[in-house]
């Protein structure tokens, strides 16, 4: 491999690059820039060659035009390895550039400004960036690309082992960065240019949709063991949730662990209070929260202790040695907290295959985000559903209106049902499930399920609130709710036939409440 001779540098983002530059220089490395750049570091007493007196070429047309030249391109083009090329390079006066320090105009963040005017967009695309980032990329055998700040530090330590040359690994995963990045720049753009309407303003949704997810991780296998798999993280997300949690221990991550662990993260990002859910299939088998976190696991475990084995366990607050020692009694696949503490992580150290995660401080979720559902031939976008409940969504619609008590647990169990699969009821008092009914296919055998579920585990249901994820069609479900024993319901309203719904709860005494809000999930 070569030594690097001569380096170009022209960055957006200058961080570190004045370091870098001097670095290089060190070396003995001669350095070509763009105005901006090499003002800087001129100023930094680097000696620096301006790329329009390298090219006998001025910058103009407001720096649209700068390295667009072939004395530039053909030196980052050019093979060093084809005779021809070296031939042809010498006889035009093309000397070869051998390291590439690029970054682009920050379109993006341009975009992201509220108040982004078209032509200010179009201003930041940048054209002779990429396609300097792209040539250097292209001829990676040949030139070494650095597109992003953080990988300076690695070059120049591969230089100074080597004695100023970068070898083919380091050049060949720094060229598929670029292009990487390149593709992400041009995602945007088309993305950003896609959603422009006539009269100034923005489509939500663009016209074609790039994404760009980078993979966390190979799965050993997917849903099933005969599906290959991987993880990919959207590194653009507010909430990185479940793709940023660090594992403490345990087993590899599976593909159905981190779809529940995402399910269970969600639903204790509902509350304030200490809290727990257990997930198993996508579905809670129970959630809670209560004045200490050992408590909300007790009582989470307690609505349906059949079904929570081999669960996966979310809790929102710091996994302490006394939620951990509770931990104990249950088999479990994964357990995920914002910390765990050293206390907690020694009492769960005995359970070696079980994964333990922490991601940090838990926000509450982002305000927006979108949601993606894969069909075959297509994908459905969506707003994620990050709605709560407010306190004027709360209509009161029968004669008893709830006590403040049965208001406490529609409350949580509201929360709750916004995370069981649809047709879903939730039946809940004193911040605890009881019964789940989950992914039933008529709302009135989901209530049956949820009630039935409570039963089996010894759970009276009188005096319970039910939570129902949208409205009852008929007046069936209220009759089983109240069969049941529950005395407080909420639901979205909106049937048509809502009287004979309501009449229905009038008869039994029960209180309802309405909030206009559906929370289907399918
Ligand atoms: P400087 O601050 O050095 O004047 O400009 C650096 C920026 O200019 C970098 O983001 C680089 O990608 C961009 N750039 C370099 N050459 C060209 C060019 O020929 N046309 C355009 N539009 N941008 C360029």
């Amino acid at each position: 491999m070569g030594t690097i001779k001569r380096a170009l540098i022209s960055v957006s983002d200058k961080t570190g690059v004045v370091a870098f530059a001097q670095a290089l220089h060190r070396f003995g490395i001669e350095i070509l820039s763009t105005g901006g750049t090499a003002k800087l570091l001129a100023e930094a007493g680097i000696p620096v060659i301006e790329v329009a007196d390298y090219t006998g070429f001025p910058e103009m047309l407001d720096g649209r035009l700068k390295t667009l030249h072939p004395k530039i391109h053909g030196g980052l083009l050019g093979r060093r390895d084809l005779p021809e090329h070296v031939a042809q390079m010498a006889e035009h006066g093309i000397p070869p550039i051998d390291l590439l320090a690029v970054n682009l105009y920050p379109f993006e963040a341009t975009v992201a400004r509220p108040d982004c005017r078209l032509e200010d967009a179009i201003e930041q695309i940048d054209i002779g960036g990429p396609t300097m980032l792209r040539a250097a990329a292209k001829n990676h055998q040949a030139v070494t690309v650095v597109v992003d700040a953080a990988d300076y530090e690695r070059v120049l330590h591969e230089m100074e082992r080597t004695g100023g040359a970068v070898g083919a690994e380091l050049r060949f995963e720094l060229a598929r960065k670029v292009f990487e990045h390149t593709a992400r720049y041009d995602g945007a753009i088309a993305n950003y240019l896609g959603s422009v309407r006539a009269d100034g303003g923005r489509d939500p949704f663009p016209h074609t949709l790039n994404l760009q997810f980078e993979r966390v991780q190979a799965m050993r296998y997917g849903e099933n063991p005969h599906q290959r798999a991987a993880f990919y993280c959207d590194p653009g997300a507010a909430d990185s949730g479940i793709a940023g949690a660090r594992q403490l221990q345990g087993k590899e991550l599976s593909f159905n662990n981190v779809a529940d662990l995402d399910a269970a993260l969600a639903l204790v990002q509902e509350f304030q209070e200490p809290a727990c859910a257990i997930i198993k299939h996508a579905n809670p088998c129970g959630a809670a929260s209560a004045a200490s976190l050992a408590d909300a696991y007790e009582r989470a475990f307690a609505c349906d202790p059949l079904s929570a084995f081999g669960g996966i366990i979310a809790f929102n607050r710091p996994l302490d040695e006394a939620t951990a020692q509770a931990l104990l009694r249950q088999f479990m696949e994964a357990v995920i907290a914002p910390e765990v503490t050293p206390e907690a992580a020694t009492v769960l150290s005995g359970k070696k295959n079980v994964r333990v995660l922490a991601t940090g401080a838990l926000g509450r979720p982002a305000d927006s985000a979108w949601d993606y559902k894969r069909v075959r031939g297509g994908l459905l976008v969506q707003d994620a559903d990050l709605r709560r409940l407010r306190d004027d969504d709360l209509g009161v619609v029968t004669e008893r209106a709830p006590t403040a008590e049965e208001l406490a647990d529609l409350r949580f169990a509201w929360a709750v049902v916004k995370h069981v699969r649809s047709n879903a009821i939730v039946y809940a008092r004193a911040g605890q499930t009881l019964g789940i009914g989950a992914g039933q296919m008529s709302r009135v055998d989901a209530a049956r399920f949820g009630a039935l579920k409570a039963q089996d585990a010894g759970h009276d249901l009188t005096g319970c609130a039910l939570a129902s994820d949208a409205f009852f069609p008929f007046r069936d479900g209220i009759d089983a709710a109240a069969r049941a024993g529950v005395r407080a319901i909420i639901q979205p309203g909106g049937s048509i036939r809502d009287e004979e719904v309501i009449q229905a709860a009038n008869e039994h005494g029960i209180a309802m409440v309405f909030t206009g809000v559906r929370h289907f999930k399918h």
